[in-house]
Formats: C-alpha cells, sequence, structure tokens
C-alpha cells in the first residue's frame, strides 16, 4: 500500500492492518517450509465432457495443511508464493506429483495442471514440465496447463514462445477463468489454445441474469467458431448442467459431477458418481 502511493504519502494504519502484516509475515515464512515438510497434497476434480457425460479429465488442485492454522486455500497461499518466487518451486513440485499420479490411470484420462504467471515468466518452466514428463512417464498429449489470463497479460511475444515450445512437446493449453482477466479477446485471437474455461462466476448467474446467459452462449459459439473446445467451470446443479447441454458446452467441472478428492477417492467418484 504505502509503495503503491510513492513517496512522502503517508499511509493510515487502520485498526488491525499491523496485526494483518505481521500474519501474513508468519504465513509466508511458514510457506517457505511447507515443501521440505511435507505440508501438501493434492486433490483432483473431475471434468465431463459433453454430450457424453464421460469423465475424461482431472483437475489437480494444490492443498496445503498448517500445522497450527489447518488447511489454507490456495487462493490465500499462492499469491504470496506468486509474490515471493516460491511459486516456481511449489509449481515443479505439483507437475511431478501430478504427472507421476495420472501416469497410473487409465490412457483416456487427461490431467489438468495450473500454472502462475510467475511459473509461466520463469525459463525453469520448460525444463520442469519435460522432466515431469520424463520421469512419470506420462504421454504429453494426456497433460493439459491452465492459464490464467493474468498469466497473459506481460510481454506477449515471450509467452507466445513458451506457449509454442511447450506445444511442441506435444501439451495442451488452457485458458482458465475466462472472462475475468483483460484483454481477453486478444488473447483468443493471437494464443495457440485447446480450450476455453469458463469462468464459475458466469456459470453460477446463468439461470438468473440475461447477461450472464448471454456472455455463456457467446462464447461457446466463438469457441466452436475458432474450433476450440469450452468448458463451463464450477457447474453446481442439475439445471446449470441442462442449460449447458443445451447450448452445447463441450465439457463440464464442478461440484455436480465431482469434488476434488483424494486419489483413492477418485477413483470411487469415477466408478459411482454422475458421471459414470
Ligand atoms: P481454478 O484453477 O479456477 O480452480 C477451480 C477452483 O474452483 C478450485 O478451488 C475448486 O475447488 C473450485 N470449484 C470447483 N468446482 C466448484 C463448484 O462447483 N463451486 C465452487 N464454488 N467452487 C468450485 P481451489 O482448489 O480453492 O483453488 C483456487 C485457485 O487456486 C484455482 O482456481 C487456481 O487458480 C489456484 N490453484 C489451485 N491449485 C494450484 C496449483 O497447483 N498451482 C497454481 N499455480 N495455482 C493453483
Ligand atoms: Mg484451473
Ligand atoms: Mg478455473
Ligand atoms: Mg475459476
Amino acid at each position: 500500500e504505502a509503495k503503491r502511493r510513492g513517496r512522502g504519502q503517508a499511509v493510515r494504519y487502520r485498526p488491525g492492518m499491523i496485526e494483518a502484516i505481521a500474519e501474513r509475515g508468519h504465513l509466508e515464512n511458514d510457506l517457505r517450509h511447507a515443501l521440505a515438510l511435507s505440508q501438501f497434497h493434492i486433490v483432483y476434480q473431475p471434468i465431463m465432457s459433453l454430450p457424453s457425460d464421460r469423465v475424461v479429465s482431472f483437475e489437480a488442485l494444490i492443498r496445503w495443511t498448517h500445522p497450527h492454522r489447518g488447511a489454507v486455500s490456495p487462493t490465500e497461499f499462492i499469491p504470496l508464493a506468486e509474490e515471493n518466487g516460491l511459486i516456481v518451486q511449489i509449481g515443479k513440485w505439483v507437475l511431478e506429483q501430478a504427472c507421476l499420479e495420472a501416469a497410473s490411470w487409465p490412457d483416456e484420462q487427461h490431467l489438468a495442471v495450473n500454472v502462475s504467471a510467475v511459473q509461466l515468466r520463469s525459463p525453469l518452466l520448460l525444463i520442469h514440465v519435460a522432466d515431469a514428463l520424463a520421469r512419470s512417464g506420462l504421454a504429453p498429449h494426456r497433460l493439459e496447463l491452465e492459464l490464467t489470463e493474468t498469466a497473459l497479460v506481460e510481454d506477449g511475444h515471450q509467452i507466445a514462445h513458451t506457449l509454442n515450445a511447450l506445444r511442441q512437446l506435444g501439451i495442451r493449453i488452457a485458458m482458465d477463468d475466462f472472462g475475468t482477466g483483460y484483454s481477453s479477446f486478444a488473447h483468443l485471437r493471437d494464443l495457440p489454445l485447446d480450450r476455453i474455461k469458463i469462468d464459475r462466476s458466469f456459470v453460477a448467474a446463468a439461470l438468473s441474469d440475461k447477461n450472464s446467459l448471454a456472455v455463456v452462449k457467446a462464447v461457446i459459439q466463438m469457441g466452436r467458431d475458432m474450433n476450440i473446445p469450452t468448458l463451463a467451470e464450477g457447474v453446481e446443479n442439475a439445471d446449470q448442467l441442462d442449460l449447458l447441454r443445451k447450448i452445447g458446452c463441450d465439457a463440464v467441472q464442478g461440484y455436480l459431477i465431482g469434488r476434488p478428492a483424494l486419489p483413492a477417492e477418485k477413483k470411487i467418484t469415477t466408478q459411482s458418481g454422475l458421471a459414470a
């Protein structure tokens, strides 16, 4: 905050602010040791293809169990890890673990892994991805990397180069949380993409708000015209699923299809869930 306001601008401390900053410092410090202390694990959420209703893929989502605080949400610690650069090593670990796990799944099941903007800018990403594939033996076409639009804002040329190098390895690229970032349409036009994930805020509102519905429909139609499959995030009820089916969405993900689960529970979900 002080930095943003610039020199000579006093910051007015509100009650609780110092505590909040100190708290953040503690969490960041704990995060530095979390990898070495094996406090992370990965859960997998099913992705169901339409209209076949088959589970075709799983998204890897990191979990951190803090020794005192319990579960800390990735929405809280990933931004911290991005700020201090730890995300590069954490991301490497996720890639390695998730690829190893996915290598034991049936061949037709794919794996999606989130990659942050900071990882994308690091020259290590390509090495980490190639290593994870080599060590696990996972076929590259079974791996999809999910990037958010914010990851794509800076240095378009460098990023297009990295994405092309990744695709030369045979990996797929998805745009995550579509509609929430900046200059979405320029990215759709300029970048090699294999999937568009429509942000769950649009899906959640599609049944009650006609503008949200218009956006969802338009993105699906655009994906169709551009030959890029679309996926709707955050599908929580049958009415939403029916709607998405009707308007031609290619895949869905959300609590209705299955919650993120440990690998052992994931098998049960695939067999007995809606998706079976
Ligand atoms: P995301 O990649 O968009 O992942 C989807 C998030 O939506 C997950 O939250 C998932 O648990 C949640 N979700 C799935 N279905 C539903 C639903 O039906 N309703 C609702 N309300 N939520 C649903 P999660 O696991 O807390 O992750 C949050 C974000 O943290 C992710 O958003 C992703 O941006 C980031 N993240 C998670 N794991 C990793 C990772 O390994 N690396 C990186 N770089 N980021 C990660
Ligand atoms: Mg994602
Ligand atoms: Mg998403
Ligand atoms: Mg999202």
